[in-house]
């Protein structure tokens, strides 16, 4: 058996990630129709009709954007779905513009913003954790996929460091190399809390997919491109972890299963 090695401290969670782009143009855009639309219904009698209507509709649209806590969490899939109509409407701009990653690392940090808040006061009791397989290294070959304590905790990615942190605390996690894999082992499992790391397209698709289900999202690293030795900030996953999960179990209970081996 190894010594044990010292896991990353958790700490606190990060600020969210330009949250405030996709809220000023969610929330700001109908709110500036709606002002536009009632100055024709004072100005202009013909019309009048017409231009309250469209303001009136304009404020609906708005109106998701001030959701907070348990009234988002009720209303949480036709919220997410009318956000993400917006990033998803708004992405070929973005990308036009060269910014298609800050926009929906934007709407990320927005709907993270939202889920802290959520969960701030009453954590969740049952999360589920998804993790994509490409954190593994390309070349090592342990069967994570099948069980994840087939790791060797060598230390090369970051696969040892969750391992050992999820046997700990008794974490329920995936680790899977299909996105519809991830979306159905969530359904199956019914958690009240995803969180899930991806590429910033895959937490995009994720957040559109599942819009029933709080996901708080961590966005990968790509060092090497797409799908190959990706990283992400485990500090990040933990104090997720700690700060909107019920913990299950003291830490010191259950000793990590510690192989002899490299990757
Ligand atoms: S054995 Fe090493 S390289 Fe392979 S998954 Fe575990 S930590 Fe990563």
């Amino acid at each position: 058996m190894k010594e044990r090695r010292a896991l990353p401290a958790p700490g606190s969670l990060p600020p969210e990630f330009g949250g405030g782009l996709f809220l000023w143009v969610r929330r700001g855009a109908p709110l500036a129709v709606a002002v536009l639309a009632f100055t024709g219904a004072a100005f202009h009698a013909g019309g009048r009709g017409w231009w309250m209507l469209a303001g009136v509709g304009a404020l609906a649209a708005a109106w998701p954007s001030f959701l907070r806590g348990d009234a988002f969490l009720r209303n949480r899939a036709a919220v997410m779905r009318q956000d993400c109509l917006w990033a998803h409407a708004l992405r070929p701009l973005a990308q036009w513009l060269g910014h298609e990653d800050d926009w929906i690392l934007s709407f990320c940090g927005h709907n993270n913003q939202r889920v802290r808040e959520a969960f701030g006061g009453r954590r969740a009791k049952r999360a589920l954790i998804l993790l994509p397989h490409c954190i593994q290294m390309a070349r090592c070959k342990a069967g994570i996929l099948d069980d994840l304590q087939a790791c060797y905790d060598c230390g090369l990615c970051s696969v040892g460091d969750y391992m050992n942190a999820a046997l700990m605390h008794r974490w329920e996690g995936r680790i899977t190399n299909r996105s519809h894999k991830a979306y159905r082992e969530a359904r199956e499992y019914r958690p009240d809390l995803v969180v899930a790391v991806s590429c910033t397209d895959r937490l995009l698709k994720g957040l559109t997919k599942m819009p029933e289900i709080p996901c708080y999202v961590i966005p990968l690293s790509l060092p090497h491109g797409m799908c190959v030795d990706t990283d992400f900030s485990v500090p990040h996953l933990f104090a997720a972890m700690e700060t909107l999960v019920e913990s299950r179990r003291p830490a010191a209970e259950i000793q990590p299963l510690r192989r002899e081996g490299i990757a």
